[in-house]
Parts: C-alpha cells; structure tokens; sequence
C-alpha cells in the first residue's frame, strides 16, 4: 500500500477499571489539533469489557469517531490480548498515526505492535507536531537528554509514538459533540495467550501525586539538604502546593523519587512552578518547561533554569524562600 493511502490518527483510549486515563484525554486533544491541521479524522480505540460509557467521553474530547471492543479477554490488561485486538483495528484500517501513551500499558503494547505491523516507533515523546509535508514530527530527549531530537517515519505507516503524561493538555469536554461509536469483534487467537490473571489486588495509591497538583514549589541540590527542604514544605503549605525535586535532591536523599520532575521523573504542567536550587539542566527542563508560570530563585545569575523562567530571582534560595512564605501568609490573614 501507498504511504498516501493510510489516514486518520488513531488513539488508544487507555482506561483502567473503567475509567478514562488522563494521559488519554490528553492525547486525543492532542491529536485532534494534528487532524484539524491535516485534515484527517480522530478515532478513539476503546477497549476493556462494560467500557461503552466511555466513548461519549473521548468523543467529548476530541474523537470524531470510537472503534469499541468489549470482551471479557479485555477485562483487565494482558499484553497478549491487547495486542491482538489493537493489531486487528490498526492492520484493518490503515491509519496513518497511532498514538498511545507513555504508560505501563502503552510502553508494554507499543512495542510488540510496532514489530507486527513493521513501522517504526518513538517512544516517550515530549512533543508533537504536522510537517508542512504531511509527516509526524516526533520530538524526545537524546544522548541522555543531553538535546531534543525530532524524529519521522518516513517510509513506514502508521507512524507510532507513546507520549509522556502530562505532555499535552486535554481539551476542555464537549457534552455537544457527536459521533459514531463502531462496535469491532475480535477474531482472538487464544492459544497465544500465555498469561492468565488469577487475581487483582490494587496498589496503593501514592500519596502525593506531583503531576495533578496546581503549585508546585520545586527543590535541588541548592537548598542544601534536609532542612532547606523544610523551608520548601513550610512555603508550600503556605500556598496549597505540594514539594517536588530535582534529580539531585532524590539521589541525595532528600526527595523521594515520586516527587522527582524531568526525564527520568515526571512530566508536570503546574499553574506555578517555582524552582529553588534547582540548574536547569536539560533533564530537568524536559519535565516542567511547559508550565504556566515559573519562578527560578538561584544565587547564580548564568543558571540555565533563567532561561525558562518568568520570573528570576538572584540570591539566597535559604532565605528568599522563607520571606516569600511570610509575605504570602500576611496577605492572606489580611
Ligand atoms: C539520563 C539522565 C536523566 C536525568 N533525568 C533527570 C530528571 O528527570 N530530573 C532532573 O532534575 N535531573 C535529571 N538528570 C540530572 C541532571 O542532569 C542534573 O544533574 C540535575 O537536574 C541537577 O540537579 P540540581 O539542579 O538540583 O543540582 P545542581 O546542578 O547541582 O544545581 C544546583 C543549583 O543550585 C544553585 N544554588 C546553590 N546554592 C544555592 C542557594 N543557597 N540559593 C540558590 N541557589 C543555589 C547553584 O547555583 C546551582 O545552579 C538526568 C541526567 C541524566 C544523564
């Protein structure tokens, strides 16, 4: 088949006990702003078992349409399983993209459907974009996170990427929207199933969840430790914010690694974010640039951190720290 013959951008809407991911929102948004640019259509890949009432959710979010697989070999994730049926809508229907997200999920399923179907795949994307030719513009960190490189698939198709949580935005939900929900069966080969779940116990939840919150006052090496990262718990508390770190503060042992933000941590799009002790190396960049407002406080005015911020404070993080606190606690008892 011609390259030109494959359009559409395909989704996988990951949902997890009936419930529509995040990252999957934010992927359709996302994908939907590529198929107004390209003229193409969004489809929303469904699957699980009593998961119908989603569809008008990714609908609501961008979908123009939704392929739905409900079986009970769907029920919980499987890799084997999975990729049969997501082999069978993509192989079937020639899309031109796939996205799915960077997930335990989409990391386990992207790779073996990108083997059956022969294309390539850039995994962990930060960003996404059109070509003026048509052509996914795939950008992840390099070299260690040491540059960004864009990256095409050229001669293959669909053109697959898994894309980091939090990367996109979703769009705001659309209760008008409308589109059609096609139900698709499976012809499953069950005797290349090799797992079978006997049992489902649910991790507990991590208490702090870095990538939802609103504010978020980040520290690194620079606040000197332990008790520097007191002042960032009292500031914090101050502002309803939660504390997240650089990579050097979790490998000192002062952060726990849940907090880490960058490539190796997580993707975060604060309202506000401000970075105290913190460099601003790329690794670290790659993981909070697209926030909405940054704050940089370091005692050196050459830190690359102040290339990204709003606002940039030279000095003593030990000390601005604990007077932003007692400002913002005196206007807010006023
Ligand atoms: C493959 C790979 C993946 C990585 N992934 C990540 C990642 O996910 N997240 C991440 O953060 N890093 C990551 N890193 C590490 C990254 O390269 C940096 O080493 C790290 O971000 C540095 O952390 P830092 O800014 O806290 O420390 P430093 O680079 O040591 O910077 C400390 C800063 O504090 C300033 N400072 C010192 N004292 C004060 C003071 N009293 N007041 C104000 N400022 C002060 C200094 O001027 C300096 O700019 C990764 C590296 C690699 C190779």
């Amino acid at each position: 088949m011609d390259k030109t013959e494959y359009k559409d951008i395909f989704v996988f809407a990951e949902q997890r006990e009936g419930v529509l991911q995040e990252v999957a929102a934010e992927l359709l948004g996302k994908a939907r702003e590529l198929a107004d640019k390209s003229g193409e259509r969004v489809r929303a890949l469904l699957l699980g078992e009593n998961v119908a009432p989603l569809a008008a959710e990714c609908i609501a979010r961008g979908a123009h349409a939704v392929l739905l697989v409900e079986a009970p070999e769907l029920a919980v994730y499987t890799t084997e399983p999975y990729a049969q049926a997501m082999y069978h809508l993509v192989a079937t229907r020639h899309p031109s993209i796939l996205l799915l997200g960077a997930t335990t999920i989409g990391r386990d399923l992207a790779p073996r459907l990108s083997a059956r179907l022969a294309t390539g795949l850039t995994a962990d994307c930060t960003g996404l974009e059109i070509s003026d030719d048509g052509d996914l513009l795939m950008t992840r960190p390099a070299f260690g996170g040491n540059l960004m490189a864009t990256i095409l698939c050229k001669e293959h198709r669909p053109q697959m990427s898994t894309v980091r949580p939090g990367v996109a935005r979703p769009r705001p939900l659309d209760p008008g929207a409308r589109g059609d929900v096609e139900r698709v069966t499976i012809p499953f080969n069950p005797v290349k199933f090799r797992t079978r779940v006997t049992g489902f116990e649910p991790a507990e939840r991590s208490r702090v969840d870095i990538a939802a919150a609103r504010v978020l006052v980040s520290g690194g090496r620079g606040m000197g430790g332990a008790e520097g990262f007191r002042l960032l718990e009292s500031l914090a508390d101050a502002l309803g914010a939660e504390v997240s770190s650089s990579r050097a503060a979790v490998d000192d042992g002062v952060a726990a690694r849940e907090r880490q933000v960058g490539q190796t941590g997580k993707t975060v799009r604060p309202d506000l974010y401000i970075a105290a002790g913190i460099s601003g190396a790329v690794q670290h960049l790659a993981g909070m640039e697209e926030s909405g407002y940054i704050v940089a406080i370091n005692k050196d005015r050459t830190a690359p951190v102040f290339q990204v911020a709003d606002l940039g404070i030279v000095g003593d993080a030990r000390q601005i720290i604990p007077a932003l606190e007692r400002r913002i606690r005196l206007t807010r008892s006023k």
